[in-house]
């Protein structure tokens, strides 16, 4: 009775686009919209094989995977998420990025979780790290331990929309710490919202490794298709 009335009362809202779901996730005109990306993948960047375009470059992790195109609808849920506080979303990305977790990492037994740190200028900015709420739900879900503090981002880097993927290493190289207390001789699930040419999660991977972690594998709700960047 309650649980209806607060249906009534605040209904579902597409995690898309904002407007009124009748009971799922997302709109039936967005759910049109979204592109999966379905097996069999690359297993290193985690593109459909015919899309992928991660061969000449270096990652620093062990294997990426990702849910969807970063595109259309999707692309708008991911922005509301972001910038415009629209948490409540977060679960349907969330959910999304379990089921690949559970297709393609089934066999890896993760021993922490940890999300793709913002620099302390950037977080009080925005109030919140949309990709500490991600893993919130994917560590209630899963058990893996989530550590917001074992990854962190020391300074600010520069935007990096324009950026080829050779400046974007650079851009990123020694931004990210990881304590090695923490993450030493573990496997580690690194989760980010949109992976674009990898070189966020690669630096991040560095990072993780170099304090000693045995193995990163990441996973983002969705991801650009990697070669349309150089
Ligand atoms: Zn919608
Ligand atoms: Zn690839």
């Amino acid at each position: 009775m309650v649980a209806s009335l607060i249906k009534l009362l605040f209904p579902a809202r597409c995690a898309c686009c904002g407007a009124v779901a009748g009971g799922s996730d997302v709109c039936v005109r967005c759910k049109e919209k979204i592109t999966y990306i379905n097996p069999p993948v690359c297993e290193l960047c985690g593109s459909e094989l015919k899309r992928c375009g991660c061969k000449n470059r270096k990652y620093a992790f062990d294997r990426a995977v990702s849910a969807m195109v970063y595109e259309g609808a999707v692309r708008n849920g991911i922005r509301r998420f972001k910038f415009e506080g629209k948490v409540a979303a977060g679960r349907f990305f969330a959910d999304e990025m379990l089921r690949v977790i559970s297709r393609e990492y089934g066999d890896v037994k993760f021993g922490l979780l940890l999300a793709v740190p913002m620099s302390k200028l950037s977080l009080k900015r925005r109030g919140y790290n949309h990709c500490d709420i991600l893993c919130g739900h994917i560590s209630k879900k899963t058990g893996i331990e989530f550590d917001r503090r074992a990854l962190t981002k020391l300074r600010e880097s520069r935007q990096q929309h324009t950026l080829s993927w050779r400046e974007r290493m650079t851009n990123l190289s020694g931004v990210f710490r990881a304590d090695s207390k923490k993450v030493a001789g573990k496997t580690v699930l690194l989760a980010d919202d949109i992976m674009t040419t990898g070189a966020t999660l690669s630096e991040c991977a560095r990072a993780i490794k170099n304090a000693g972690a045995k193995e990163v594998f990441c996973v983002s709700a969705a991801m650009t298709e990697l070669n349309r960047i150089n």
